[in-house]
């Protein structure tokens, strides 16, 4: 594996500066359409998967931390509270506890549950040591993050429908996960006491995580301080281990917030909430991508999807042409010409790209498309129209395939 901070630095897609500040990456424009079209991706898996999205603020009152529990039991990570007037705001250390007051401002019936609600948003942790040039020590963090408010009886459902929409998520980005893990408290932390909620939430997760078939391990002391969680490890380029997914059982935030809905009994009822994040922390998701593929992404991710390399000046209008094309196709396309040096130099220089586009003089008189995989393979030159589609067909699909030969057997056939 590769250390994602020196091929960060390398392929531009982030960086950092002492001015900004240690663990404040900033991200450049290929680090922004990757990170972009991720959060695209994780945003349609979860509309498909009925969750809605919501926008919170990433700070609140010192009170709403004090109600969540994390003011005692997390003011650890968390950055000093800023003086406004009469009370005090802090930056969020998580999304949780916005997400429960928003549940909270309507009325619920049970007939509304499981109610999904899902959010890209920032949070903030006072990294003493932000390590400089990375995104696995950050202090400003975009969280994929999302609550699931439900019935005690739908809880397992959900929480394996979580787990779920994880294993997907892997098998279109190419992550291998290190392991699963059941992270259970351990002793000397600071977790909420409340015995009887630790036993429910434990016996609901492993009986999800035994129903899933997958090999796992319980480990004490890396729970929530609130509730045990399902972690997905995977590890990086030194082999040292990390979370990227969690799938959460709580029933300390519905009760710490008084969330309740309406049953059928016409009563009031205590929601449970799941949290889950696919891909955890977007910086520490893309430092992984960036490490597992060396930098050459699955087609629909890659910052740029094709390359145009015109051979000399006279195709550099078809070359511009062909990109104008896969812009409206929403494929990243960007055209390396003549004054980036020789042929050989430019198709070395795109070795990462997915797709290489040569276009000569005979391509322009024809209207073809001479592509090259990054894998080496050359498919016959074809009209650009059906070019982009067969790439279009496989980026659209999330596919970690760079050619479909199948499809193209069938194309040619036909
Ligand atoms: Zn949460």
């Amino acid at each position: 594996m590769h250390d994602h901070r020196r091929l960060g630095r390398e392929l531009e897609l982030f960086d950092t500066d002492p001015l900004i500040g240690a663990g404040l990456p900033y991200w450049l424009p290929d680090g922004a359409a990757l990170r972009h079209t991720l959060e695209e991706y994780i945003r349609t898996a979860e509309r498909r998967a009925g969750y809605r999205h919501v926008y919170s603020p990433v700070l609140g009152k010192r009170e709403l931390y004090e109600t969540s529990g994390h003011w005692s039991h997390y003011s650890d990570d968390m950055f000093p509270p800023m003086d406004l007037g009469a009370g005090q705001v802090v930056l969020r250390p998580s999304l949780c506890p916005h997400h429960a007051v928003i549940y909270r401002s309507r009325a619920h019936s049970y007939r509304e549950l499981p109610l999904r609600m899902a959010e890209l948003g920032g949070m903030y942790r006072s990294e003493l040591s932000g390590v400089l040039g990375g995104l696995t020590r950050v202090r400003a963090i975009q969280l994929n993050d999302a609550h699931v408010f439900c019935t005690l009886d739908q809880v397992a459902d959900e929480a394996r429908a979580a787990l779920g929409m994880i294993r997907r998520a892997y098998a279109a980005l190419g992550i291998r996960p290190a392991r699963f893990r059941l992270s259970l408290p351990g002793p000397g932390g600071k977790y909420v006491a409340a015995p009887e909620m630790w036993r429910r939430s434990t016996a609901l997760l492993t009986e999800v995580l035994d129903a899933s078939g997958l090999p796992y391990e319980a480990a004490e002391g890396e729970a929530a301080f609130y509730g045990p969680k399902i972690d997905v490890q995977v590890a990086d380029a030194a082999g040292r281990e990390s979370t990227l997914s969690t799938v959460q059982v709580d029933f300390h935030q519905p009760e710490r917030f008084d969330l309740h809905y309406t049953g059928a009994d016409g009563a009031k009822h205590r929601p449970v909430m799941v949290h889950r994040s696919i891909i955890g922390s977007v910086e520490r998701a893309v430092a992984h991508l960036v490490e597992q593929h060396g930098g050459a992404f699955p087609g629909w991710l890659a910052p740029v999807q094709l390359m145009i390399l015109p051979v000399s000046d006279a195709e550099l209008p078809d070359a511009e042409a062909l990109a104008g094309r896969c812009a409206d196709l929403g494929l990243r396309a960007e055209v390396s010409g003549r004054e980036r040096g020789s042929l050989g130099a430019r198709v070395r220089r795109a070795r990462l790209v997915p797709y290489q586009a040569v276009i000569g003089a005979a391509e322009a008189a024809d209207g073809l498309v001479a592509l090259r995989l990054r894998d080496g393979r050359r498919p016959a030159p074809m009209p650009a129209g059906e070019a982009l589609a067969r790439i279009g067909a496989l980026t659209g699909a999330h596919s970690t395939a760079l050619w479909d030969e199948a499809e193209a057997g069938a194309a040619v056939r036909g």
